[in-house]
């Protein structure tokens, strides 16, 4: 079933090729012993162009659009989600920069960042500031031609690895001013898991799934940043600056969740033809006949309503609606569809002998980033509430 162009069709599989030959056999072993994506498959990736794809080809990308983009991501994290999820840090800093950054930040950091050779992490999130962006304490005080920057910061995934930590801070100190006192830099540091404390401090956090990619815990101690980093060049936009970056990053969210879901349903499927009880294939039963046809149906609707937010951005129109209601839709969808791919599995749906454990562990991160399904809901009602 597909209403996908042939060029659309040749992009999915030749990504489902990559995928096929240089993910699926590593996602198991390397989630079960909580192991980092190997930095050879990144660069591998970095090469095929899949950290630049929707990128202006002057800034070094590929000049693709959002549907191929979708594709590229769908296909990856069907193989494992923490190799489809490793562009989406390099998307957000070069999704910024395109909107808000000056030219000459463009240049210096665009093509590297398209190309992988440059990986980034998206520093946001602190302790006490999640769903609540405006609270953040971070602080950046001016210091001559730099920044020096003291705060916490929490669940930075990929910090360890990045090469700039994309940094929301605080440069207008008074409170009051919320959301209107925040600036984003770009804080370029070593990649490394022993950070350069005090400066930079780093401390991984344990988690259920997701487990190619760490998320971090920082403390940063007057970290210098030249103020050429600060995107844009102009204090205080930080907070507008970042809207820039959901659209995309929603629907990038929004295709992962279908890429996992897809995975959980292809072996689900294939199980339930396998697996005889009462002698015959349990794929006969109406109960499971019905799960499938479910999980199929649901997985098409996120699938549809994720390429209608990619078409609307290839359109250069305005889809924060549209890519919310695919990234709320596809989050809760892919729980339902991996919790029941696993219920299809039965007991062996609960050990670690088949990858469906690992789709439902890794499924259940979407309703929680790139905005709650709370907040995404509160997003859209506004929209709809606008008139
Ligand atoms: C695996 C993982 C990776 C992550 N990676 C990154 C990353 O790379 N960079 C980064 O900056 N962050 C990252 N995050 C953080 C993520 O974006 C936050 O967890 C998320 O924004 C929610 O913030 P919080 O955890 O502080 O929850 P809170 O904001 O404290 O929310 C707690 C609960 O209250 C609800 N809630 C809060 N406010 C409202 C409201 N106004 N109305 C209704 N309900 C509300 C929420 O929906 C949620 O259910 C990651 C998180 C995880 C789990």
């Amino acid at each position: 079933m597909s209403s996908l162009s042939a060029e659309h069709e040749e992009v999915r599989r030749a990504v489902r090729q990559f995928t096929e030959e240089e993910v699926v056999p590593i996602a198991d072993p390397y989630d079960q012993a909580n192991k980092e994506i190997p930095a050879g498959l990144i660069k591998k990736m970095g090469d095929l162009g899949y950290f630049g794809l929707i990128f202006p080809p002057e800034y070094g990308g590929a000049g693709m659009d959002y549907v191929s983009m979708a594709i590229v991501t769908e296909e990856l994290s069907r193989g494992w989600l923490s190799v489809g999820s490793v562009a989406t840090r390099n998307l957000i800093t070069g999704t910024l920069l395109l909107a808000h950054g000056t030219e000459e930040q463009k240049r210096r950091f665009l093509p590297k960042i398209a190309s992988g050779e440059i990986l980034t992490a998206a520093a946001f999130t602190e302790p006490d500031a999640g769903s609540d962006t405006a609270s953040i304490k971070t602080r950046a005080r001016k210091d001559g031609e730099a920044y020096l920057i003291s705060g916490a910061k929490t669940w930075c995934t990929f910090a360890n690895r990045a090469h700039i930590l994309t940094l929301m801070a605080r440069t207008d100190p008074e409170p009051a001013k919320r959301h209107k006192g925040l600036s984003i830099l770009l804080v370029e540091k070593e990649p490394g898991d022993g950070f350069d404390p005090p400066v930079i401090s780093g401390e991984p956090i344990k988690t259920i799934g997701y487990h190619g990619m760490r998320s971090f815990s920082l403390s940063l101690q007057d970290c210098p940043v030249p103020a050429k980093n600060l995107i844009g060049g102009v204090e205080n936009k930080g907070f507008y600056q970042l809207m820039a970056t959901y659209e995309s990053a929603r629907i990038q969210t929004a295709a992962r969740a279908v890429g996992v879901a897809q995975a959980a349903f292809e072996a689900a499927l294939k199980y339930s033809k396998e697996r005889v009880q009462f002698g015959q294939p349990i794929a006969s039963f109406q109960a499971i006949r019905h799960k499938l046809a479910d999980m199929a149906t649901e997985i098409e609707a996120a699938r549809r309503l994720t390429y209608y937010a990619c078409e609307m951005k290839d359109r250069g129109a305005r889809c924060d609606l549209e890519a919310g209601m695919a990234k709320v839709f596809a989050a809760e969808m892919a729980e339902r569809v991996t919790s029941e791919a696993m219920q299809v599995f039965g007991g062996y749906g609960y050990s670690q002998e088949f990858p469906v454990q690992r789709y439902w562990r890794d499924a259940r991160v979407f309703r929680i980033f790139e905005g709650t399904s709370e907040i995404q809901r509160e997003v859209i009602a506004k929209r709809l509430l606008e008139g």
